[in-house]
């Protein structure tokens, strides 16, 4: 009997390889961080070499921590950063050029053209996405319009698209096999989540060749094994999922109307809606969650830009606290912020209110606003676009959301945590365990290949840490959130250029 299922969370900033056992426990695991590239402001590269190689070391590394060998490995699930382009040669595997991160802003031109070419419908209809240079459709086109001959080799066969997943799957079996998971797809905005296909009118307006498309399989199925060289022998790759669909797994929101929140550099509110998929009216998008058991099951999504990255910034630039944690002594010490608001909208702000030009404020000051305040504000600022986004999705539904389900870094602060319980009037659940995006790879990778027998056995894995209680009267709910979207308005198209 094989002991653990070793999940791989390609991140952002890092690599991880985490090893779970039988009981979706942690045994051993192994981080790396790789290089970040800002060739110029609003460009973010990485290099796709870099990424293969320190995720090998890691998982390598977390094996021989656990003295594992291959034999104890049942199967890997592969987790990702969504939406960040690579391209490579069919035949050398080498990488075209540096991959495209899905912060990276290049094609804000071109997709401001597109809606004013009154795109906006045609792309959400068969997509579910805004028009946004986050997703990967028009890097890709960036791609093949700015490195010469790449569009022709791509038309000949000779060149692979594909996210972050994708080109793991493709080295770690020794460039077999092509393939993506539904989640990940559909966030490239060429992929018609309604008719699970890619979308033929959407390539032509693009242009940008099907050949290079990967074959898009279930979330959880087997895609291959790894090559002997990679690990000494072979391993199943039974699951892929995009790190947000992944964390949804991971806490087990298997169900309609199960939703849950991760704080970390931004915030990622995601709801289950089964089988349906919900069309948003209130800025939010549409994406696949999983594929799972012959289905395709959906999920509402709101994302907001700056969130434990707030946090940051009070430490780097402002230098107001040593650390994140000290965030949450500090704001403790005073009842209140004392009227002070903090927007933090440094690169615009994302659902629902999209707008690229807003930026970031500090409102209400007086002469008795002090550092604790600031703090404050800047946390409980956290909670308030989380809120927005919340109320967004009960809107789109038209009922209330249940217990909102929490992960990510900043979750750990635990006024944030019951702030947001209180604003959102809502109890809120942290999870024992906060590693639910690996945790969720793991899951999915553990169904396919038998070493958890189903989705219930999963939830008696998911142990709840601690449950946050809304403990706020209704009017200072209400005038908090008041003062908070009069903040919102005053930050509004702050950068449009001549206004
Ligand atoms: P990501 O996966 O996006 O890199 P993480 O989930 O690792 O993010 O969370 C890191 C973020 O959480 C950082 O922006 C950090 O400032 C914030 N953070 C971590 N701990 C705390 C805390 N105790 N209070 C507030 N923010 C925190």
């Amino acid at each position: 009997m094989q002991k653990y299922i070793m999940a791989l969370d390609a991140g952002t900033t890092s690599n991880r390889a985490i090893l779970f056992n039988e009981k979706a426990e942690i045994v051993s695991q192994s981080q790396m961080e790789f290089t970040q590239f800002f060739p110029e402001p609003g460009l973010v590269e990485h290099d796709a070499w870099e990424i293969w190689e320190t995720m090998q070391y890691v998982a390598r590394r977390a094996m021989e921590k656990a003295d594992a060998s291959y034999k104890d490995i049942a199967a890997i699930g592969i987790t990702n950063q969504r939406e960040t382009v690579i391209l490579w040669d069919r035949n050398s595997g080498k990488p075209v050029s540096h991959a495209i991160v899905w912060q990276d802003r290049r094609t804000a031109d071109y997709c401001d053209q597109l809606i004013l070419d009154g795109e906006t419908e045609f792309f959400k209809q068969k997509t579910g996405l805004i028009i946004d240079p986050y997703f990967s459709g028009t890097k890709i086109r960036w791609m093949l319009d700015h490195t010469e001959g790449l569009r022709e080799r791509a038309e000949k066969g000779d060149i692979l698209f594909g996210t972050v997943e994708t080109w793991l799957i493709w080295n770690l079996t020794g460039g077999k096999v092509h393939v993506t998971d539904y989640s990940n797809a559909s966030r490239t905005m060429l992929y018609n989540i309604f008719d699970l296909s890619w979308d033929q009118e959407i390539l032509d307006k693009l242009d940008i060749p099907a050949a290079i498309l990967p074959e898009v399989k279930e979330s959880s199925c087997l895609y291959g094994e790894t090559d002997a060289a990679v690990f000494g022998g072979p391993i199943p790759i039974a699951g892929a999922a995009g790190d947000q669909q992944a964390a949804l797994f991971g806490q087990t929101c298997f169900d309609p109307g199960d939703a849950k929140n991760t704080y970390g550099t931004g915030c990622f509110l995601l709801m289950n809606t089964g089988e349906t998929p919900v069309r948003s009216e209130h800025g939010l998008v549409t994406t696949i969650a999983w594929g799972l058991d012959g289905k395709v099951e959906y999920a509402l999504e709101g994302s907001v830009f700056v969130a434990g990255s707030a946090i940051q910034w009070l430490r780097d630039e402002l230098r107001i606290i040593d650390n994140s944690p000290e965030s949450e002594v500090l704001a403790r010490k005073v009842p209140d912020t004392n009227g002070c608001y903090v927007v933090p909208a440094f690169t615009g702000l994302a659902a629902p209110h999209w707008d690229p030009y807003a930026r970031g404020a500090v409102l209400g000051l007086t002469r008795g606003v002090n550092r604790e305040h600031l703090v404050r504000a800047t946390l409980e600022s956290l909670a308030f676009q989380s809120y927005d986004v919340l109320k967004a999705m009960e809107e789109d539904l038209k009922q209330p959301l249940g217990t909102i389900r929490v992960d990510g870094g900043a979750s750990a602060n635990d006024f944030l945590m019951q702030f947001q319980a209180d604003l959102m009037n809502n109890k809120i659940d942290r999870p024992a365990c906060v590693e639910t995006t690996a945790m969720g790879a793991a899951f999915l990778a553990g169904l396919a290949s038998g070493f958890f027998a189903s989705k219930a056995e999963l939830k008696e894995y998911r142990r709840s840490g601690a449950v946050f209680t809304p403990d706020m009267e209704d009017k200072d709910r209400d005038d908090r959130l008041r003062m908070w979207h009069k903040a919102v308005d005053c930050v509004r198209g702050w950068a449009k250029e001549g206004e």
